[in-house]
């Protein structure tokens, strides 16, 4: 008898290792020599295995006076609106990536433009980029990852249903610089505040 399917809720691996992925011995944690921070350390090959922080890349696309954004299919904000972003592939440029994940999440058809937010988000270790992109028709084709895609003015952002708060601070610096009638590339950080939203689109 076959146990029925589990329904498979997303989340990513912890960032600390337990095994060495070169020998697979068990791992120690500590300082190593010449360092100051403590690593995941191999004591039987060697290896020191680094962890850094992940981009997450993505675009406003713009149609009009509308934004698109798109609702997510997945965990973690199933159900809540993004702009279309996820997580830097290797071998790919910043602007490859949020061009990746606007046809990946969308299927919409576009031009990208200039690059607008970059947002630190240190607590979860995590960058956001996103770049401007204009789109070129006005029909969509969301993927997997996403439930719907569609076209909001600004009075009508779902402001209370985005997935995160790098989305809704992207979004007020594109309004904020659409109404000065010129668009700046904007650095920012959200610290670990009061709002409870996570930071970690897929
Ligand atoms: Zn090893």
């Amino acid at each position: 008898m076959t146990a029925p399917l589990r329904t498979v809720t997303y989340f990513p691996a912890p960032r600390a290792q337990r095994f060495c992925s070169q020998c697979g011995s068990v791992l120690a944690r500590r300082i190593p020599d010449d360092d100051n921070r403590v690593r995941d350390l191999c004591d039987n090959c060697g290896a020191i295995h680094y962890q850094n922080p992940r981009m997450v890349l993505g675009t406003v696309p713009i149609w009009g006076d509308q934004i698109l954004l798109c609702r997510r299919a997945i965990e973690p904000r199933h159900g809540y609106w993004t702009l279309p972003a996820g997580f830097m592939e290797l071998g790919e440029t910043t602007e490859e990536g949020a061009a990746r994940e606007t046809r990946e999440e969308a299927g919409a058809t576009f031009t990208m433009g200039a690059l607008f937010s970059m947002i630190d988000i240190p607590h979860v270790d995590q960058v956001h980029i996103f770049y401007l992109a204009n789109l070129t028709h006005d029909r969509f084709d969301p993927g997997p990852e996403s439930l719907e895609a569609k076209l909001f003015t600004e009075a009508e952002i779902p402001w209370d249903d985005l997935a995160f708060r790098s989305i809704s601070t992207t979004l007020r610096l594109f309004f904020a610089d659409r109404a000065a009638g010129h668009f700046d590339v904007h650095s920012q950080a959200l610290s670990h505040g009061m709002i409870p939203t996570p930071e970690e689109p897929a």
